[in-house]
């Protein structure tokens, strides 16, 4: 698709704080898209926002992309958080959130430090409105906030829906596979192993998705943006690859051939992607894929 003349950076920085109303939002969304030009603007003011506010990180981020795949996913809204941080709009650090369990059990406090979650998941809800939904099973700690951060969660297992108000100051989910920056957005986070590792080893795999607002996701170099109904899905060390959330004719086909190739082949990175692709997409196939992959007897 042609992407036009280029828009403001502003309205395009508005359309993905979800400021604009619907046409306009999806053109200038359309627009990034397709203007890569756009694209980098929009993210390097965004980065520039995060590293501006703490320079101190620069150097650690840098460090951990060299190491490990540090995925630094900064919003697209990270350029209206700079304008507030410009005008001298105050971090209020939060070291507390209440925690309710996914019954309805109403668990209290949990402060820096405490290891939240109980093993049938739950919510932890902030003062700021935040509010981060585990699944069952996750490891979710609250942390102490750096610079330049309001809130800090520490998420070592398991997956994370998260709700963002825009207000001063970054929320950070830190996963082993890569870093989640957000000013103001709504999104989901998941981990999961690679594939054939045993049981409780470190996560290999990192999706994203957005509901709400654009993130950027980096990492080793790479970059993609999401806006609302995209994920990324990247593996430590590689490239974040960006997917739409709806199945396009012939993607489900696709990917299910290519993880029967991946585990053939004993290329087990090939066969995590597509696995967790697929189970993005329609996570049931993904189930029947698996067994009858794994056991290709079982179905006689
Ligand atoms: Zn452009």
């Amino acid at each position: 698709m042609e992407p036009g003349p280029c828009p403001d950076l502003a309205l395009l920085a508005a359309a993905c704080d979800g400021l604009l109303p619907g046409p306009d939002r999806e053109a200038a969304l359309a627009h990034l898209d397709a203007c890569p030009a756009c694209l980098s603007q929009v993210s390097a003011a965004a980065s520039g926002a995060a590293w501006m506010e703490a320079p101190a990180r620069r150097r650690g981020l840098r460090r951990r992309a060299g190491a490990v795949a540090a995925a630094a996913i900064l919003a697209g809204s990270a350029l209206a958080g700079w304008a507030v941080a410009r005008r001298g709009g105050a971090i209020d650090p939060i070291f507390e959130g209440r925690l309710v369990a996914a019954d309805g059990e109403v668990l209290g406090p949990r402060i820096a430090g405490d290891t939240a979650m109980p093993r049938s998941g739950g919510t932890l809800a902030f003062r700021d409105g935040t509010r981060a939904v585990a699944d069952p099973g996750s490891v979710l700690r609250v942390a102490s906030p750096g610079d330049g951060e309001r809130l800090r969660l520490d998420l070592d297992a398991g997956g994370v829906r998260m709700e963002v108000p825009p207000v001063p100051g970054r929320v950070r989910v830190r996963t082993p596979v890569g870093d989640v920056t957000v000013l103001g957005t709504r999104f989901s986070v998941r981990l999961a192993p690679g594939f054939g590792d045993p049981p409780g080893a470190p996560p290999r795999y990192l999706g994203v998705e957005v509901e709400r607002g654009c993130v950027a996701v980096r990492a080793n170099g790479h970059e993609v943006l999401l806006s609302a109904g995209h994920r990324a899905h990247l593996l430590s060390g590689g490239a974040p690859i960006r997917q739409a959330a709806q199945a396009q004719d012939g993607d489900l086909s696709r990917i299910t051939d290519r993880l029967g190739d991946a585990v053939a082949r004993g290329d087990r990175d090939g066969a995590t992607l597509a696995l967790e692709m697929l189970r993005a997409l329609d996570p049931e196939l993904a189930v029947r894929t698996l067994e009858r992959i794994l056991d290709p007897e079982g179905g006689r």
